[in-house]
């Protein structure tokens, strides 16, 4: 299974040769900043199963659980496509988004419920965490 993927711009191309491991919806604060006040959806692949084409930037930051995480994006455009912490180096997130066929995944789970805003329109139908939910792989 070949997965491709990019940004807005097109300057950034991806592909993953991997099926998704997960798919997760996250309310966490930094997400609604990405995701224009919304959740972000991420895929989390086995890190070794993507390949790049084009120039990303990384905004690094310490999360609440002290883990370093890398967020990549494209420094044209702006949209982020992949999340990583340095922690969990086998594993990369990639923002749903930026998938050229978004149909191929399915969310699994609700997960940082306790910093979505009260107005939050969240699929019942999926298993919540209030915070991390334990690691994917
Ligand atoms: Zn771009
Ligand atoms: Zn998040």
């Amino acid at each position: 299974m070949t997965i491709e993927g990019g940004c807005l711009c097109r300057a950034v191309r991806y592909r993953i040769a991997a099926e998704p491991i997960v798919t997760r919806v996250c309310w966490c604060r930094l997400c609604q900043y990405l995701g224009a006040g919304n959740a972000t959806i991420n895929v989390c692949f086995p890190s070794q199963a993507l390949s790049v084409e084009g120039e990303t930037r990384d905004y690094r930051s310490i999360a609440d659980s002290g883990n370093v995480m890398h967020r990549r994006f494209c420094p044209t455009c702006g949209t982020h496509m992949f999340s990583a912490a340095e922690a969990r180096p086998h594993l990369v997130f990639v923002r749903a988004g930026t998938l050229d066929r978004s149909e191929v995944v399915r969310p699994a789970a609700t997960i940082w419920t306790s910093e979505a805003p009260a107005w939050a329109c969240m699929n019942q139908d999926l298993p919540k965490f209030e915070r991390q939910p334990p690691p994917a792989a």
